[in-house]
């Protein structure tokens, strides 16, 4: 059979299973065969309790420890709990409805269980859990992603079927895949999804990954080709002196240097496209309202969209300060229906010139009487959509703020065609966050440092990444810091925030933090972004190595937000975190954070496993596969002259996904 062949063919799949298929966009052979497992079931190692990252899906082994119990909370739930011990630690398990397991289960009997370690209401428990009485023979097994009606069982069929009937087309000569060191397509196909072990995997993996990025890299080529003949708005005599002189502050030379690579842009003729970066802080707001006071000066407009309603009103709140108050519109602050329209208006005759709002507002729903610049702020998507719906289809500038993290290395390549700028530099007066590593032995010594620090009026933070104790757990828990920590400190009053809290109990509470009625905030990881309390000046974070490096980071930028010097204690016995989280005693660079992150652990928590949005690409995954898509870069750079053949079929292929995915591909 043919690759394009319709999967009715296949025995086993009649109409309504086709259907159901299409719903996860399998209706070809190719297709079928290119849906890859989301992730293996690991069975060939076995994890420890004690030593698994919370969130992390791993396969356990453990005897029976508590006679099970059962509850009937409903009439059709049945919940069976019970405890595993592996020796290194205890984890609770519940099963739900499943009555021959139920039967099975003894104190003292050993299972073995794949599932998730969580820490949820003050206990460790493996959640999700897949009991298995014995090791299953299989080392790994394909997990793949599913709609209602499919079954893991069914895809493992189909696919094998597929697989047996037809024929991958080979893209490249045999020349070419030994230059590479790439199996051919057919073997890859067979070990991804039914491998022998994870080198297998990975070497299957790779080979897909790479045809993937190089028809991606081709389509990015396509793209910049058109980009560049484009027209749009105009800009000149802009000055960032000028501009500066309407500021309460002097700029830093790294905002100077960004707003000068902003100019160059707007003021050549071809469309900006520019990523400004730049941790928190870092005063990436003024950087765009210089962009937009170069297209008011030359009569355009400007929308700014930011991710929430408390951010756009903030950012209105700063551009009236700059602005004429009457060409500055906030589509969140709209009371009714009537001044609603009235904004519109005023968007529409062009006598609004800046025009702030929430992504969900400005979506689609504008026109513009003389659009110059969409400026979308700490948006992790970055919005083609959005700006094609803002715009129908006009040549418009574009600048994305972002203090996410996106490693250099990885935003260098993924965003091609996208100029980027770094904002590395802090407005001055903020000092350096000392950070330290604090083992048992220093615990005490810590605890009289920070007496003094609220004894001189200043506030601190303690961070515990639990509730209550967890049994068999060494993390401590937030309920029992905060009365060690009054015992510590008799004259400070401390309270506890934590998720659980109502909203109205948490503003409270923030609020009288902030007030500084409460010096002690004790804390699970609660304490978010936008939390800003200039007199704290201590940040301790508990079982620190339970914490990945970037959010370690975050939480550490709750202080050094006013004139003190202040302090982050990283608190850990755990030695073998010390490389880990020593990253961050010795950078202060979020991104260098980020990349050092994502080095050490391999990846994943920076942005997301999933590249979000990018459904041209099914296997691979930019973050990760970054070394892949520079090699497939520089590849494609050389090919139409070394590999034409193969350079002509990559070609073919990127302009087929162009047409039908024009609007999603990766600058998504
Ligand atoms: P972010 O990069 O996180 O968006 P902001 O633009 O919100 O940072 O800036 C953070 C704070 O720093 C704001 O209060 C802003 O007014 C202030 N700020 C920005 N640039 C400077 C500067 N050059 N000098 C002093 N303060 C500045
Ligand atoms: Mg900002």
């Amino acid at each position: 059979m043919e690759l394009n062949e319709s999967v009715k063919g296949l025995s086993g799949i009649g109409e309504k299973i086709f259907q159901t298929l299409q719903k996860i966009e399998i209706s070809t052979l190719k297709d079928l065969v290119y849906h890859l497992p989301r992730a293996y079931k690991d069975f060939s190692h076995i994890k420890k309790i004690g030593e698994a990252r919370f969130g992390e899906t791993a396969f356990f082994e453990g005897k029976i420890v508590s006679q099970p119990t059962v509850k009937r909370p409903k009439r059709n739930l049945e919940i069976t709990s019970f405890q595993i011990a592996d020796g290194t630690g205890i984890a609770a398990v519940d099963i739900f409805n499943q009555f021959y397991i139920k039967n099975n289960l003894a104190t003292g009997n050993t299972l073995y269980i794949y599932g998730r370690l969580e820490h949820r209401f003050g206990k460790v428990r493996i959640a999700v859990p897949e009991l298995y009485f014995k090791k299953p023979e299989e080392a790994f097994q394909p997990v793949y992603p599913l709609t209602a009606g499919l079954t893991q069982n069914m895809m493992r069929k189909f696919i094998r079927e597929a697989l047996r009937v037809m024929e991958p087309v080979e893209l490249y000569s045999s020349s070419f895949l030994r230059r590479y060191k790439l199996p051919g397509i057919k073997a890859a196909l067979k070990e991804v999804h039914f491998p022998e072990s994870a080198a297998h995997i990975e070497k299957a993996r790779e080979r897909i990954v790479f045809d993937e990025l190089l028809i991606f890299n081709r389509m990015l080529t396509l793209l910049g080709d058109e980009s560049r003949a484009q027209s749009c708005a105009r800009i000149n005599e802009c000055s960032v002196q000028e501009f500066e002189r309407s500021l309460p502050f002097e700029l830093t030379n790294a905002q100077r240097r960004v707003m000068k690579e902003i100019m160059d842009d707007i003021e050549g003729d071809t469309v900006m496209n520019r990523l400004v970066q730049g941790d928190v802080g870092s005063g990436k707001t003024v950087i765009a309202f210089f962009a937009m006071y170069c297209m008011r000066k030359n009569g355009y407009q400007s929308v700014l969209m930011a991710p929430t309603e408390i951010l756009a009103r903030q950012h209105y709140e700063t551009a009236v300060k700059l602005f004429p108050e009457n060409e500055v519109i906030c589509l969140t602050g709209a009371p009714n229906a009537k001044k609603k329209d009235e904004m519109r208006q005023k968007i529409s005759d062009g006598s609004a010139m800046i025009i702030i709002g929430t992504h969900a507002l400005l979506y689609g729903e504008l026109s513009l009487k003389r659009p110059g610049l969409v400026i979308t702020d700490e948006q992790h998507r970055f919005g083609v959509k959005q700006r094609a719906a803002l715009l129908g289809g006009r040549d418009i500038h574009t600048l994305i703020m972002s203090a996410t993290p996106i490693p250099r290395t990885l935003s260098l390549v993924l965003f091609g065609h996208t100029d980027i700028s770094i904002v590395d530099e802090l407005p001055p007066g903020r000092k350096e966050i000392k950070t330290y590593l604090i083992h048992r032995d220093k615990y005490d010594a810590m605890v009289g440092f920070i007496r003094r620090e609220l004894s001189a009026g200043r506030q601190c933070y303690f961070v515990c990444p639990l509730i209550e104790e967890g049994e068999g757990m060494e993390a401590k828990a937030a309920k029992q810091m905060l009365e060690e920590i009054r015992k510590f400190y008799p004259g400070s009053k401390a309270a506890l925030i934590h998720g659980k809290l109502k909203n109205a109990e948490k503003q409270e509470i923030m609020d009288d933090f902030s007030k500084g009625k409460i010096q002690i905030l004790v804390s699970t990881t609660v304490i978010e972004v936008g939390i800003n309390v200039p007199n704290a000046t201590a940040m301790v974070i508990m079982n620190a190595e339970r914490f990945g490096l970037a959010q370690l980071h975050q939480l550490r930028g709750r202080v050094g937000r006013g004139g003190f010097q202040s302090y982050c204690f990283l608190v850990s016995d755990h030695q073998e975190a010390y490389e880990r989280l020593r990253v961050l005693v010795r950078s202060s660079d979020g991104f260098e954070i980020a990349e050092k992150d994502m080095q050490l652990r391999g990846c994943g928590d920076i942005i997301g496993t999933r590249q979000h949005g990018v459904s041209t690409l099914k296997a691979a995954n930019l973050i990760t596969d970054v070394e892949l898509l520079t090699e497939t870069k520089e590849i494609l750079a050389n090919m139409e002259k070394v590999y034409p053949k193969e350079y002509q079929m990559i070609t073919e292929q990127a302009k087929r996904q162009l047409a039908g995915k024009l609007l999603e591909i990766a600058l998504n």
